[in-house]
């Protein structure tokens, strides 16, 4: 999995030869589609689970959990802990026998207990090992011809999302995160050509979420201040869920917060629209406020110390245009917004190849197990897609 790739990434980087040849002969789409908000963590867990986040509890980048408190992407591990149901694919495949192998994707371990027979240490998301690491790791499972070699070989890498965020979907340096990844498609078709002939490979490549350029964004700290709204605020990418202060009416922080329709939509709790599978747990607040393109949300602690130095937070508009604290792109808004949909490419043994005009994010993990002969995970939400023969 790569992280943040949208197709239009793809479009516009020239020459990706890896990535043309799995479209060349390989199963394709431009649109798997990310479960709401199209942020990693929730996308990471539905993509290895194949459960929407109702059933799965990760329910965005950031949370509070009654028992365990507030869960951040960026600065806790991406434990097993924080997921309240369902099995990764990995998972799956260790309980029907079958070995797996999972570098630097989340839910490898729990707690102490790992969840695959080969996994990578566990360390917080920025002290990741570095691709050629992981990449060597991946080699050596892949070269293993004992009879209990992994049959399941799982890599993440962090871009292009972290490239593109600070320069655009289209940037230069956005294009040379893109062409970095197709060095690494590369290299894994070659090792999957390399395999002897008593043994076959498929090789799948997805993301977690595309990515769109914005120009603005929501200052939810202010809108706080402005209405004088007690709560706690979860915010990241477009969405933010709110957890009310005992006493504070969901009533009048809806009813204040539904003068910028332009800007972003307030639902209640249980009231949530289609395309949200999140279930109803404390973990998800009491009003969520999503975000419209071409703004992303934030609240105070994600801009510039100088824009609460200058009275960002309780003199500027909620919604701001330009300056300090705009970036170039973002994701989390819902999945009607095209550019949050991801690139999808299967290619090798039990593939057909050809189009897939679209597949939920559930649908992987289905996949996968199909791919490997065996039973999906207990209590998944996907299906297999029917490009694996
Ligand atoms: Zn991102």
């Amino acid at each position: 999995m790569f992280d943040g790739f949208a197709p239009a990434e793809l479009d516009a980087t020239h020459p990706t030869p890896n990535f043309d040849r799995l479209k060349r002969e390989g199963a394709w789409s431009r649109h798997l589609v990310p479960a709401f908000p199209a942020l990693s963590l929730i996308n990471h867990t539905t993509f290895a689970t194949g459960c929407w986040p109702e059933h799965h509890g990760v329910v965005s980048n950031t949370f509070l959990d009654p028992k365990h408190g507030w869960f951040s992407h960026a600065t806790d591990q991406d434990d097993a802990i924080w997921r309240t149901g369902c099995e990764t694919m990995w998972e799956a495949a260790e309980r029907q026998g079958i070995h797996a192998a999972v570098f630097n994707f989340v839910d490898r371990w729990r707690g102490k207990k790992q969840l695959a027979s080969i996994v990578n240490p566990e360390v917080l998301w920025k002290d990741h090992e570095d691709d050629e690491t992981i990449l060597q790791r991946a080699f050596k499972a892949l070269k293993d011809n004992s009879p209990n070699h992994p049959r399941l070989i799982t890599l993440y890498f962090e871009y292009p999302d972290s490239v593109a965020h600070g320069n655009g979907v289209t940037g230069p340096k956005t294009q040379d995160a893109v062409r970095r990844a197709d060095a690494i498609v590369g290299r894994l078709m070659a090792a999957l050509k390399a395999l002897p002939p008593s043994r076959e490979g498929t090789l799948l490549v997805g993301t977690d979420h595309g990515m769109k350029d914005t120009t603005g964004f929501i200052n939810v700290t202010r809108l706080m201040n402005m209405y004088d709204i007690k709560a706690t605020a979860a915010v990241d990418g477009a969405s933010a869920f709110l957890y009310l202060d005992k006493g504070e009416s969901a009533d009048r922080v809806q009813k204040a917060l539904s003068a910028y329709p332009n800007a972003f939509t307030v639902y209640r709790t249980g009231h949530y629209p289609p395309f949200a599978h999140l279930g109803n747990s404390i973990r998800v607040g009491d009003l969520m406020l999503v975000g419209k393109p071409p703004y992303r949300m934030v609240d105070s602690s994600a801009l510039p110390w100088y824009v609460g130095w200058t009275g960002g937070n309780w003199l500027w508009s909620p919604i701001v245009n330009t300056g300090p604290g705009v970036v170039p792109s973002t994701h989390g808004y819902d999945p009607a917004v095209v550019d949050m949909h991801g690139i999808f490419y299967l290619w090798g043994a039990g593939v057909r190849p050809g189009e897939i005009k679209r597949l939920d994010q559930v649908d992987v993990h289905p996949t996968v197990m199909k791919l490997l002969g065996l039973q999906p995970g207990r209590s998944m939400d996907g299906h297999a897609i029917a490009a694996v023969q």
